[in-house]
């Protein structure tokens, strides 16, 4: 159930609500401020979700880390060429990690952290 509600980008505590406004194609990080089902507040304080940058940065390395290997089997290119390669192959994905970043944080913290309201 908490898998299903990760994938789904549902709300940590009543797993029914919505985190995010709109579909990620559209809304990008446009977070509700409080889930539509049970009112939990989302952004518990200013700065909240600088806490989803330990994910983005986690989930971020794995596949940055196959392109340069990837890209340094494949092409002659001399390393620091494979890097900036690497890197600019990876930016299309960034918002979705980044979106998802931000749900595996949520979870986190209302696992550990419960909120009250
Ligand atoms: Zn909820």
């Amino acid at each position: 159930m908490r898998l299903y509600s990760i994938t789904h980008e549902l709300c940590p505590r009543c797993q029914k609500g919505r985190i995010f406004r709109g579909p990620l194609w559209r809304t990008y990080l446009s977070t509700n401020d409080r889930c539509p089902e049970c009112h939990l507040k989302f952004e518990r304080e200013q700065g909240y979700f600088l806490g989803a940058m330990y994910f983005s940065y986690l989930l971020s390395i794995p596949p940055v880390l196959v392109l340069v290997l990837f890209l340094w089997w494949l092409t002659p290119w001399r390393f620091d060429v494979v890097l900036v390669a690497a890197f600019v192959a990876y930016l299309p994905l960034v918002p979705a990690v980044t979106r998802f970043a931000r749900v595996l944080w949520l979870h986190l913290d209302h696992h550990f952290d419960p909120a009250a309201d």
